[in-house]
């Protein structure tokens, strides 16, 4: 069987891919439903894209690689698509964009504008083995349990990054990108927690409060949360990103507040309270009993020095913490790195080198920001490279081809 366009992984970035090449296009995925991500995403109703998207809130070897494709689609080009299948949705805080009802909604959608679009969606179907030859990509596919000859001139890698190998992450794209040549840049988890040595945080776990989280690359202020197994929660997740084993992070505990001037304030006004029923009208008080221990806090506000408060605030804004690890791809949100951006043009997501071969999506080294931006690069590079296919389809067209 011939196709013009093969489109590997039917997730986020491959189907919106799909809904845009112009039809003549078959979508392939091991999974036995589509989009099982988006259907996860945001707690079953999918932060699908955020107000505020901007080149800065993506990681990538080269920054501006992204921004091409998020200007010629971008989130309200996503919120009109989704406005336009009448999908309820909400702001829910930091521009982040939520299904009223379920994710399912935007799988449903999804699949709805690719059949529209006239492709074909093959499920329970994976890759035995692919070659390139005369021009084309000829795949042998194994189809539930039986085997399939497929060749197309367009092959789309959008098989996605590793994150979550139980349900079904693979590395195929970074594989084929291999095969021909493309260069990967490392991967690595990202939006993941933290782990620490056993029992660091047990007594904490499920306190959570706002934070700033910080170290020499970004700073984020968001909710932190302790678990039994370290520390996960926004501002953790965000942070994970930008983040090297063995590193030490630095966690702000009272962000908002000039801490060093309330506290000499109180023990002008206040000197005869202990200084743990000062500190706890901050932080919540599994945090505060916690805290008291680690830092030795002893004593009354009008006991303390200068020094003492500056050594105290010290602690409590700037308090330095090694993560042993993170989780993993076992529970990241998604693969930092991938296949490098130098190899691809920024326009229309094909390899410089390779006729015919795209990548879109997380398995491509452009990694957003937790908050909807994930999803807004998978649709954005999803749009980019469908569109240069339907043009390349009008364009043969046009000359008989
Ligand atoms: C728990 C969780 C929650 C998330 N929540 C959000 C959120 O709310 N907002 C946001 O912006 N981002 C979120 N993300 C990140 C987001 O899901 C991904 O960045 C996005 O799905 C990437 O799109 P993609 O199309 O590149 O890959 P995917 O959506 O992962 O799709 C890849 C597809 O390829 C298929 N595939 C993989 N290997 C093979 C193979 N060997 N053969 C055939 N098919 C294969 C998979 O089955 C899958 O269908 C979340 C991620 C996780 C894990």
């Amino acid at each position: 069987m011939f196709v013009n366009t093969v489109i590997l992984g039917a997730g986020a970035a491959g189907m919106m891919c799909a809904a845009h090449a112009g039809g003549d296009c078959l979508v392939v995925d091991h999974a036995k439903s589509p989009g099982e991500k988006i259907r996860i995403s945001g707690g079953g109703r999918s932060n699908f894209t955020n107000l505020d998207v901007i080149p800065e809130n993506y990681l990538s070897q080269n920054p501006h690689f992204c921004k091409s494709a998020l200007a010629r689609y971008s989130q309200w080009d996503f919120i009109s698509l989704v406005d336009r299948h009448g999908i309820a949705w909400h702001e829910k805080t930091l521009g982040q964009l939520f299904c009223d009802g379920s994710a399912k909604q935007i799988v449903a959608m999804l699949v709805e504008e690719l059949t529209q679009a006239g492709a074909q969606l093959w499920l329970k179907t994976s890759v035995e083995n692919l070659r390139y030859e005369g021009g084309h990509y000829q795949l042998t596919l194994l189809r539930d349990g039986s085997p399939q000859r497929v060749s197309c001139a367009n092959l789309v890698l959008a098989t996605g990054g590793k994150s979550i190998p139980k349900m079904g992450a693979t590395g195929l794209a970074y594989d084929i990108a291999r095969q021909f040549d493309l260069p990967l840049i490392d991967t690595r988890p990202g939006l993941v927690p933290f782990t620490f040595p056993e029992g660091r945080f047990t007594a904490l776990a499920g306190t959570a409060l706002p934070a700033r989280l910080s170290n020499s690359r970004a700073n984020f202020d968001e909710a932190l949360l302790f678990t039994h197994r370290g520390l996960s929660g926004p501002a953790v997740l965000q942070l994970s990103s930008y983040w090297h084993e063995g590193e030490a992070i630095t966690v702000n505990l009272i962000p908002q507040t000039d801490l060093f001037t309330l506290l000499r304030d109180q023990r002008q006004a206040q000197g005869r309270r202990a200084l743990t029923t000062e500190i706890a009208r901050h932080l919540p008080g599994r945090l505060v009993d916690f805290l008291t221990a680690e830092f030795a806090i002893t004593g009354r506000l009008a006991d303390q020095s200068d020094a003492a408060l500056q050594a105290l605030c010290h602690a409590l804004q700037s308090w330095q913490l090694t993560p042993g690890g993170s989780e993993g791809y076992r529970t990241a949100e998604v693969t930092l790195g991938g296949i490098d951006t130098d190899a691809l043009s920024s326009k229309t997501m094909q390899a410089k080198s390779q006729p015919g071969l795209f990548a879109i999506g997380e398995a491509v080294d452009v990694t957003g920001w937790l908050g909807g931006y994930n999803f807004q690069w998978a649709w954005a590079s999803g749009h980019a490279a469908g569109q240069a296919i339907a043009a390349g389809n009008a364009a043969g067209n046009a000359t008989g081809a």
